[in-house]
Order: C-alpha cells, then structure tokens, then sequence
C-alpha cells in the first residue's frame, strides 16, 4: 500500500501546486522517483490513474514517471559516483535499493575507497513539472 499512499501525496501536491498558479485544470504532471526508492512502478502508475478521480483538478492529467538515478558522494574526496556500473551481485543490488542504508557494507569510493558516501541522487519521490490549463 506505500505506492498508493505516495501516489496519494503526488496527486495532492500536484493540485496545489495547480491551485495556487490558478489552474483550472492539470494536464500533465512529471513525477520523478528514485532509483533507491523501493516501490512498484507498475503499482504506483496505477494508483495515479485511480486516485486522480478524486481530483477534479487532477482528473484529466497524464503522469510521466521518470526515475532518477542512484548517485553517491564520497564525504572524503567529494567525488560522485553512480550506483551503476558499482554493482558486484544481483542480491547486493536488490538490497540496496530495499535499505539504502547498507549501501556503506560493501560500496566504497572508486576515487579513495573510502567507506564515508551520502546518498546525493536516487531518494524520495517528486514533481519535476506541472503542465495545466486555466
Ligand atoms: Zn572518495
């Protein structure tokens, strides 16, 4: 149920957002998820497509769902590095993306191999742009 309770959030947002340019009507809305996020895609598409009935102002509007990437930045040497191409196994891949977190287990710093990174791309779920009628 996460996915319907983030789609529920984007669609909301999208209709303030909407409200305060004076919109009358939202015609598409750019959402952009992350890679590290753990959600279904499938799931969460869908549960836009139902969820914006509720919207009056919402009911019309496409969802073009894009997914950023994974990127981390080393604390030590500040390079960025992306999570592609870093991967050893499919399993430390999958785990990854379900606990951000142990990415520090076994991912180090290509640069200086240091163990110190934050995660700079690839979290949370957001609106890239609304596209609306007044
Ligand atoms: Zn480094």
């Amino acid at each position: 149920m996460h996915e319907w309770a983030l789609a529920e959030s984007v669609i909301k947002t999208a209709v303030e957002h909407a409200a305060s340019e004076k919109f009358k009507k939202l015609k598409e809305t750019g959402v952009v998820f992350g890679e590290l996020q753990a959600i279904d895609k499938e799931i969460f598409a869908f549960a836009l497509e139902e969820l914006r009935k509720q919207f009056p102002a919402a009911r019309d509007c496409k969802f073009k769902i894009s997914v950023e990437p994974a990127a981390f930045r080393c604390k030590a040497c500040a390079h960025e590095f992306p999570l592609k191409g870093l991967r050893k196994t499919k399993d430390e891949a999958e785990f990854i993306h379900f606990v951000p977190e142990m990415a520090h287990t076994f991912l180090k710093c290509p640069k200086c191999k240091s163990p110190d990174f934050e995660i700079a791309a690839g979290r949370g779920v957001g609106i890239s742009y609304l596209k609306g009628g007044r």
